[in-house]
């Protein structure tokens, strides 16, 4: 059972990546943009009151944002009697056989008081934080690719303007967090500037490395 928390700044292919390494391992995968976008797309009251903030490229309220994780991290116990399995991560195994037993989470923690928030949830689930993996990307190649899946997307936060200012707030906001997982010795980094299966590969080893 591995937890992995997966960085990068807006373009840097941390979605595409954690997609991939939940397919290859069985993990589950939490994003909370995807879990922001799906009440956007719902049209829920925190959906409506995401999307204006999201579209800006904000970032959306940590009550809005750690409600949605928690509700993602615990809905899973389908067991007959979920209060006598010690483990609540175990009640996701006892209740579906092809529930994965770690998790990628994408997305979150964005800021240090995220990351606090995280430990708390994780301690309450009786699991830890097991590797943090950064991908690194050169701020011109970020901007050529957002440009790029801007064009397919039709993201509304893909828009010349809104990508600055989402890479400006990853710099001075997310930048930190990482400080904070590298001085807890969590932290690897990779360079994620070449192919998207190259990235997976130097992903993969990383998390071999500590499994
Ligand atoms: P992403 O798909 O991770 O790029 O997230 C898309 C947008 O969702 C971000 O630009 C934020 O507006 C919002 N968002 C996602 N995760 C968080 C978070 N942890 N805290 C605040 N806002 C978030």
């Amino acid at each position: 059972m591995i937890n992995i928390v997966i960085f990068g700044a807006p373009g840097a292919g941390k979605g595409t990546q954690a997609q991939l390494l939940a397919e290859k391992y069985d993990f589950l995968h939490i994003s909370t943009g995807d879990l922001l976008r799906q009440e956007v797309a719902l049209g829920t009251p925190v959906g409506q009151r995401a999307q204006a903030i999201m579209n800006r490229g904000d970032l959306v309220g940590d009550d809005i944002v750690v409600a949605l994780l928690a509700r993602a991290l615990e809905k899973r116990s389908t067991h007959p009697d979920p209060d006598s399995l010690v483990d609540p991560w175990d009640r996701q195994r006892h209740g579906d056989p092809h529930r994965p037993e770690g998790c990628i989470i994408d997305g979150f923690p964005r800021t240090v008081s995220q990351a606090q928030t995280l430990e708390f949830l994780f301690a309450r689930l009786k699991r830890r934080i097991d590797l943090v993996v950064a991908i690194d990307v050169p701020r011109d190649e970020l901007v050529r690719r957002i440009h790029e899946r801007a064009a397919i997307s039709g993201r509304a936060d893909d828009t010349e303007e809104v990508i600055r200012h989402r890479l400006d707030l990853y710099d001075q906001q997310t930048q930190p967090v990482l400080d904070y997982y590298r001085v807890s010795g969590l932290l690897v980094t990779v360079d994620g500037s070449e192919e998207i299966p190259d990235t997976n590969r130097r992903i993969c080893s990383a998390i071999e490395a500590r499994w």
